[in-house]
């Protein structure tokens, strides 16, 4: 089994659950210790580090809400402290609500924003001031609605055209000190939120939408994102930055 992560910490935001726990546990199986983050689900989070740690890797839960600045601080200073240096973040923490037009609010709009992008950009502040001398690699999870942006998702849409933007940016910024920063767009993924939603029934407008217009005719597993967050992670990537990943089946 090839380590390409070991000797490297790595912090997860929101890795309770879905997306973001299949990426800390892939993560640790390429030998890096790993911080999964979470805002409530502490079960959830124990869960992840336990199935870690059941395996002889390294990890520990941080509950922090990383649209708080002094969250932010303490979940990378916990981090720091635990393990003694970062080289990865994975901005994964994310919330997808809908509104048609009607109904979008500036309590929606903020919701959505102070999360999906203020959240990412603090936590990517912080761990620019953590990473070492050889620089660190930042994997922003975004969306295909970044670019699809599907009828009564202007707010979340706009929040992932943001995270894309944000991408770019900071590769140009953060570059000359080795920091690289990629996005993954997933598709559509069956994920503990997305199920709640009822976004991933079979009878479900929306997941038929998804598969009627993905060349590969199903919607996601957590597991089809998770091998590339290590792609990115690792120094297999080392001459990528700025780039957008589209994982969804060929959807667009
Ligand atoms: P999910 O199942 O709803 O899980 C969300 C995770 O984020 C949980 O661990 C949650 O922790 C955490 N979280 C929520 N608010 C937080 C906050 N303020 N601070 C820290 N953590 C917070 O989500 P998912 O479906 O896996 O999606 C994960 C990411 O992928 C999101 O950015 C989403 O936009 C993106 N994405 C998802 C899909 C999809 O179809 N699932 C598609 C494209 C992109 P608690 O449980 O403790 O609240």
């Amino acid at each position: 089994m090839s380590h390409r992560l070991t000797g490297q910490v790595a912090v997860v935001t929101g890795a309770s659950k879905g997306i973001g726990a299949a990426i800390a546990k892939h993560l640790a199986e390429e030998g890096a210790a790993v911080v999964v983050n979470y805002a409530s689900s502490k079960d959830g989070a124990a869960r992840v580090v336990a199935e870690i740690t059941g395996k002889g890797g390294r990890a520990i839960a941080v509950q922090a809400n990383v649209a708080q600045p002094a969250e932010v601080r303490r979940l990378f200073a916990t981090a720091k402290e635990a393990f003694g240096r970062l080289d990865v973040l994975v901005n994964n923490a994310g919330v997808y609500e809908f509104a048609p037009l009607e109904d979008v609010t500036p309590e929606h709009f903020h919701k959505l924003f102070d999360l999906n992008v203020l959240g990412l950009i603090l936590a990517t502040r912080e761990a620019a001031r953590h990473f070492g001398p050889d620089g660190g690699s930042v994997v922003n999870i975004s969306s295909v609605v970044a670019t699809a942006a599907p009828p009564k998702a202007s707010v979340y849409s706009a929040t992932k055209a943001a995270v894309d933007a944000v991408t770019r940016s900071l590769a140009q910024e953060l570059g000359p000190r080795h920091i690289r920063v990629n996005s993954i767009n997933p598709g559509m993924v069956e994920t503990e939120g997305t199920t709640a939603a009822g976004l991933t029934a079979h009878e479900s407008a929306f997941r038929q939408q998804f598969e009627s217009h993905s060349p590969l005719g199903r919607i996601g597993q957590p597991q089809d994102i998770a091998p590339a967050a290590v792609f990115l992670a690792s120094h297999e990537s080392g001459w990528i930055t700025g780039e957008t990943l589209h994982i969804a089946g060929g959807f667009r």
